[in-house]
């Protein structure tokens, strides 16, 4: 197997010991609790030549609780694709909830939209065809909506993720969450480039640097967890 492929397929394994171990943890405690419409997008999605970029289930299994912890009831999500983390959030918000949900491509939502028309949440998403950078711009524009956010899913355009991070902490309320994912980039982090693929390593150089300045980040509670490709919570604190 050539190095980029094998690294590659690290990539997809998750950042357990094993697969089975990871697997153990799908089939015991995520999959028996996945509502059956975020299965069926699961599914779909399997299909899709881009499938890799979907949520992994157990990350969005601790999304769904964290979403109830804070009692979220607006929420932002950075990057859509056919929707799994979009269609949990709706799922779990409340029935007069808001998620506004920001994506360059609408073709990846339109694949998934059937299947959160048929869940009856359509009416909680208010989806934005946009890079996502001018529209949180747009947002602040809003002085109402300072502040006015109660939980963020950022999943898009790596390299950004500081600049979203600042407009996020203006968006987010104190005590709301903002969730990075990727943020162990295939495990590329503690890797040195010459084993890394060369299509990983832009963002596994701004995955290092978002992770100092999250740490360092006064503002913010964060934990880094390892779900999926790893995922930090961060929880401004003012
Ligand atoms: N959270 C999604 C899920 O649960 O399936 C996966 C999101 S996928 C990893 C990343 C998405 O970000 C893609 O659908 C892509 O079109 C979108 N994207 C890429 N660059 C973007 C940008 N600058 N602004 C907004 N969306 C972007
Ligand atoms: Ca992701």
């Amino acid at each position: 197997m050539a190095k980029d492929e094998a690294n590659a397929s690290d990539f997809c394994k998750g950042l357990l010991q094993s697969e089975e171990l990871y697997e153990y943890i799908l089939e015991t405690s995520v999959y028996p609790r996945e509502p059956e419409l975020l299965k069926e997008l699961r599914n779909i999605t399997l299909n899709h030549p881009k499938a890799l970029m979907a949520t992994a289930p157990d990350a969005g299994q601790f999304i769904g609780m964290l979403l109830n912890l804070v009692n979220a009831k607006n929420t932002i999500e950075v990057g859509v694709y056919t929707g799994y983390s979009l269609l949990l959030t709706a799922l779990t918000i409340p029935e007069d909830g808001k998620v506004i949900a920001i994506d360059v491509n609408r073709d990846f939502y339109d694949i998934g939209l059937p299947v959160i028309k048929k869940a009856g949440v359509e009416h909680k998403i208010d989806f934005r065809e946009s890079k996502a950078l001018p529209l949180l711009d747009e947002l602040l524009t809003n002085k109402a909506n300072e502040g006015g956010f109660d939980f963020a899913f950022v999943d898009a355009d790596k390299l950004n993720y500081w600049n979203y991070h600042e407009r996020l902490m203006r968006l987010i309320k104190v005590g709301g969450i903002i969730v990075y994912d990727n943020t162990l980039w295939g495990g590329s982090v503690v890797k040195p480039d010459s084993s890394v693929p060369e299509w990983m390593i832009q963002v596994k150089k701004a995955t290092l640097e978002l992770n100092k300045k999250l740490s360092a980040d006064e503002r913010l509670q964060i934990s880094q967890a390892v779900f999926g490709d790893g995922i930090t919570i961060c929880r401004r604190l003012y």
